[in-house]
């Protein structure tokens, strides 16, 4: 079984559309492995998004995900990576996909509601980042 990480970010925390998110997951066939609320520390922020440490809009990514609590999921299934990657849609709400999370929950590419791992190499990262392998059932 696959897994992967999914982010509900700060702007869909605040709307309250966790329950509805983490639905859409299941009602694609995707497990939860395990779940939880946290707030991230500048320090997590800048760490997960190392990657984008280059980019002109790091700063602001950083800024916007420890604005507020964020919840980090662990999803098993069968091609659990690209199933969230399609169910989120794409990174820029505006080119996102009718029905996908980010088509209707997310405002502006800052706050866009989701992240989703986008490699197995980079999901294993991820996963191991937030949560032991033993919270993980
Ligand atoms: P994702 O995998 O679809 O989340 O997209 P990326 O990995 O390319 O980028 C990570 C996050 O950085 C995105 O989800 C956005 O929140 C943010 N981001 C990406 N590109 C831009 C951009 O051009 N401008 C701004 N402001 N944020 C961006």
């Amino acid at each position: 079984m696959e897994q992967t990480l999914s982010i509900i970010k700060p702007d869909a925390v605040a709307k309250n559309v966790v329950g509805q998110i983490l639905a859409r997951f299941e009602n694609a066939g995707l497990r939860i492995a395990v779940t939880k609320k946290i707030q991230l520390s500048r320090a997590d922020a800048e760490a997960f998004y190392a990657v984008h440490a280059e980019r002109p809009f790091f700063a602001d990514l950083v800024e916007f995900m420890i604005s507020g609590p964020v919840v980090v999921t662990v999803l098993e299934g069968e091609n659990a990576m690209a199933k969230n990657r399609e169910l989120m849609g794409a990174t820029n709400p505006k080119e996102a996909a009718e029905g996908t999370i980010r088509a209707d929950f997310a405002e502006s590419i800052d706050a866009n509601a989701v992240h989703g791992s986008d490699s197995a190499e980079n999901a294993d990262i991820e996963i191991n980042f937030f949560f032991a392998q033993r919270d993980i059932v």
